[in-house]
């Protein structure tokens, strides 16, 4: 029964809006219906997501279960080479002196999974503001560690944001930067290269062919 649904979720597209489950939003925000049911996808692009979910004491878990709105995008902006997805889980475990977090991170191998998709974190600097990236975002990390593959982390990126919109009943125009909710140049690479829209791109034409299988 489970599977089954998987396979009807990974069947739908992500370039249509579709009627979701939840009822209590319709009043503020008419033109859509939004998600709050966890549904964890298990993998993207052929790469099975690794789950390190961190314990529920940890400094980084709001606890606040919420609305699915969007996909926020990021990059780490660090260099060193051994900071890759991984890396990022391990911190995020071990580093309990702050409450910075985020939902994936991805390099050119792995996708790292850290909190429950249906969970605010903190990741977007735009506090709680309604419908913003904090609260009703997912976080995705991208690496850009050295001898990390950029190109490769796009397109496992480019993956599991399509998987997510496809999951949460998304759309593309649901995918957002990190700088549309502060003044801040992140995801770097993606803004400075002028990258954004073939981004948005990529993911739009995953959507296109999970569509078409
Ligand atoms: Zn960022």
């Amino acid at each position: 029964m489970i599977l089954m649904c998987l396979l009807m979720l990974t069947a739908a597209g992500c370039t249509e809006k579709k009627e979701t489950v939840t009822e209590s939003t319709a009043e503020e925000t008419p033109e859509r219906s939004y998600m709050t049911v966890s549904r964890e996808i298990e993998e993207a692009g052929g790469i099975t997501i690794q789950q390190m979910i961190l314990p529920h004491d940890s400094p980084r878990r709001s606890g606040e279960v919420r609305e699915i709105r969007g996909i926020t995008i990021h990059e780490t902006d660090n260099r060193y080479s051994t900071a890759d997805a991984q890396a990022h889980g391990n911190m995020l475990l071990n580093d309990r002196t702050d409450i910075t977090s985020w939902h994936y991170t991805v390099d050119d191998h792995a996708i790292v999974h850290h909190l429950p998709d249906n969970e605010a974190a903190w990741n977007a600097g735009d506090n709680r503001t309604r419908g913003g990236g904090n609260v009703n975002g997912i976080g995705i990390e991208m690496v850009v560690a050295l001898g990390n593959d950029y190109e490769q982390t796009l397109v496992n990126t480019a993956e599991l944001t399509a998987a997510l919109l496809q999951t949460y009943g998304l759309t593309t125009e649901d995918i957002h930067m990190h700088a549309d909710f502060m003044d801040k140049v992140c995801p770097h690479r993606l803004i400075t290269e002028g990258r954004w829209d073939e981004f948005v791109g990529m993911v739009e034409e995953i959507c296109a062919e999970t569509e078409e299988e």
